[in-house]
């Protein structure tokens, strides 16, 4: 964002984002913001899934070399690929960042460094330099709260937990059942251990900023700041106080924007599951027909690769085209908070990415709630029993399980309600950008916090 008023007083920030889209993009939109209050911004990037610096000419851009193999960038196995990223990159960014200091002109300091969970290698960097760091997540408060207390289950030998107890309350974690804690679905029980002791140990960072909102989530914001015992800044939702320069990965099919111009008022239910979900071909024809059956107009993103085993032309079932005819419109890859903010838009059946949750709940847009792994757990338990904006979409083994849920939302009273909520919920989170308000006090606290190191 090019803001001639802005006065440039000379501070760099090195951001070290992780490689993925959710974690990207709101790491981007930070470093939008800090750029928009007189800081110069860096970005330390992985080679692999790296942003586009034509979108953000505002920024300087530092590719870090991470030499990962094909198989750690396929993420196949994602505790060896988080490993191998952590360990590939440290050498790299502190080389890269300790000529960047020297060279550096006199009033020209860098900062800080802000660093995404994921790459906490980024902790040990700025110690070795001298540089204060900041932890930037990019989920939900109450999903870190909720890596301690797997810690302790796991170290008092209650996980994995039995089947019996999936819906009993979490002690001490409400809302979370057992079944809504966020481990990482994959691998043995011990690499999900690893990978959370992982990403909730910080030791020298000096502060903590989280993408979530204060009134969203008052009680697990206040246990962290209590357990961390350094500034914390809620800041969220980051959408909303960043301009909107592009921070896709793959290209958006804006086509749909017409299409959906063409729909009646809150119509349509919007589908995607992100960026990373990984479904089989048997769910897919079960999505398929659920939509078609409903008799709703819909928008469904199916991104390249993410059916198993199965290229994009041979994915939807014969017939499906012919039934669903001009009421339906697929994309690979849609603008999403376009999409959301479209009156046309009625509903968004989701898997509950943290940066989806906000972008909806911003917009006043009630979800289906299907969370596959980790935080999509948590902020899926959040939509449907605590903020009442969400239906979940439990049982979808039978045909005719999802067309019922998606009139449930749509069309009848109980999702009229819950529309209804997340409007008023759009309001509540207008209101937290605003001026004097809670995140963008936070954001001033925070910009104060910069630069008085
Ligand atoms: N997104 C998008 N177009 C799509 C699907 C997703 O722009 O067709 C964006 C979406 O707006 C969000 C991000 O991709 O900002 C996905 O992040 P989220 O945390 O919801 O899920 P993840 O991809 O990390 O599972």
């Amino acid at each position: 964002m090019k803001n001639q008023e802005t006065q440039r007083h000379g501070r760099v920030v090195v951001l070290v984002p992780a490689p993925f889209q959710g974690h990207m993009t709101p790491m981007l939109q930070l470093g939008t913001i800090l750029h928009s209050r007189g800081f110069s911004i860096v970005v330390a990037h992985t080679e692999f899934n790296s942003p586009n610096p034509l979108n953000h000419p505002e920024f300087i851009f530092l590719p870090i070399s991470d030499n990962l193999t094909a198989h750690e960038t396929s993420f196949k196995n994602p505790l060896d690929s988080l490993l191998a990223i952590n360990n590939n990159c440290k050498a790299p960014l502190q080389e890269n960042l300790a000529q960047m200091v020297e060279k550096k002109a006199p009033n020209e300091q860098v900062s800080c460094i802000i660093y995404d969970s994921l790459m906490y290698f980024s902790e040990a960097v700025a110690s070795h330099l001298n540089l204060p760091s900041i932890l930037f997540r990019a989920s939900c408060a109450l999903n870190l709260l909720a890596y301690h207390d797997i810690l302790r289950l796991h170290a008092e030998g209650q996980l994995p937990f039995q089947d019996s107890k999936a819906q009993d309350l979490v002690p001490g974690l409400y809302p979370l059942r057992f079944k809504d804690l966020p481990l990482p679905g994959f691998g043995t029980s011990e690499d999900s251990v690893k990978l959370i002791q992982l990403l909730s140990n910080f030791t020298t960072s000096s502060a903590l900023i989280c993408n979530t909102v204060d009134n969203l989530e008052h009680s697990a914001v206040s246990k962290l700041q209590q357990h961390y015992q350094v500034p914390f800044f809620s800041i969220g939702p980051l959408h909303k106080l960043a301009s909107a320069s592009s921070t896709s990965f793959l290209k958006e099919d804006t086509n749909c924007i017409e299409w959906l111009d063409k729909q009646a008022p809150r119509s349509v239910i919007y589908v995607s599951f992100g960026s990373l979900t990984i479904m089989n071909k048997t769910d897919l024809t079960e999505m398929a027909w659920g939509l078609a059956n409903s008799g709703q107009p819909f928008l469904w993103v199916i991104r390249p690769g993410s059916v198993h085993g199965s290229e994009l032309t041979e994915l939807l079932p014969e017939g499906f085209e012919e039934k669903v005819g001009e009421r339906g419109c697929t994309v690979k890859w849609a603008p999403q908070k376009e999409v959301l903010a479209h009156g046309a838009v009625g509903g968004f059946w989701s898997h509950c990415g943290w940066n989806s949750t906000l972008e909806s709940i911003s917009e006043g847009v009630p979800m289906i709630c299907k969370p596959y792994f980790v935080d999509q757990k948590v902020n899926a338990r959040y939509l449907s029993y605590i903020w009442n904006v969400g239906l979940e979409l439990e049982n979808d083994s039978e045909r005719g399980d999802i067309e019922r849920a998606i009139r449930r939302l749509m069309v009848d009273k109980e999702g009229d309600e819950m529309r209804q909520r997340a409007i008023d919920m759009k309001d509540k989170i207008e209101a937290c950008v605003q001026k004097g308000s809670s995140s963008y006090s936070s954001l001033n606290n925070l910009q104060e916090f910069i630069l008085s190191f």
